[in-house]
């Protein structure tokens, strides 16, 4: 089993556990099975490789380590599993309405809440990983004023707000971007995971939000 390249020790190994040998029967009762991740060496957000520990997480067979970056104060996760994965994964949890009506329903409620505080009469708010629509569909329905927008990675989730929700949805992930008229008076990303350890799809939130709030927005 041990000399197995495919089996449950190379696996764990890979997945970032450091002692492999005291999580083999964890991932053997989990069904680890190996899945494509980068590590990030640096803050996403200032690019500091300077951070304390605060927490740890398995997720996908996938050791990930909590950091608080202590240049910038960010918190982040130093693993990001592939793209591929969390589409699937999105694409399968967007299935369960209670997830969305129950467990998510306290986090929309707050965020309806502050959403109405910083929106101006007739302005524009754009929800970045909005999922399904439940959340803008509840900003409407307190605020018939507003113009509202929702980009998610997940084809079947846009069709989703489109159909039940009438809402205009636009399927991707930064590069949606390009395809929504800016700016924003608000922009929401309470379901959104940014990608940015690398590569085209980095941005700085900063440099983002900029680009898609109006000087006055929140
Ligand atoms: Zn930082």
């Amino acid at each position: 089993m041990m000399g197995d390249p495919d089996g449950p020790l190379p696996t764990v190994t890979t997945q970032g556990f450091p002692d492999a040998d005291t999580w083999l029967d964890y991932a053997r009762r989990h069904g680890f099975r190996a899945t494509r991740s980068e590590r990030l060496m640096r803050c996403p957000e200032c690019g500091s490789a300077s951070y304390s520990e605060i927490g740890q997480y398995v997720h996908y067979s996938t050791l990930s380590k909590l950091r608080l970056c202590k240049s910038c104060g960010v918190a982040y996760s130093d693993r990001r599993l592939s793209p591929d994965v969390m589409r699937a994964h999105f694409e399968r949890a967007y299935k369960d309405e209670r997830y969305f009506v129950k467990q998510r329903s306290r986090v929309f409620e707050q965020l309806v809440v502050l959403t109405d505080r910083c929106a101006r009469r007739g302005g524009r708010v754009l929800d970045f990983g909005g999922a399904k629509g439940h959340f803008l569909a509840a900003v409407q329905r307190r605020r018939p004023d507003l113009k509202v927008t929702l980009i998610d990675i997940s084809e079947s989730a846009c069709r989703w707000a489109r159909e039940t929700y009438g809402l205009e949805a636009v399927c991707g992930s930064l590069s949606a971007l390009k395809r929504v008229a800016a700016p924003f008076d608000v922009v929401v990303m309470s379901g959104a995971q940014r990608r940015t350890s690398r590569g085209p799809a980095t941005f700085s939130s900063r440099g983002w939000f900029t680009h898609c709030l109006q000087a006055a927005g929140s």
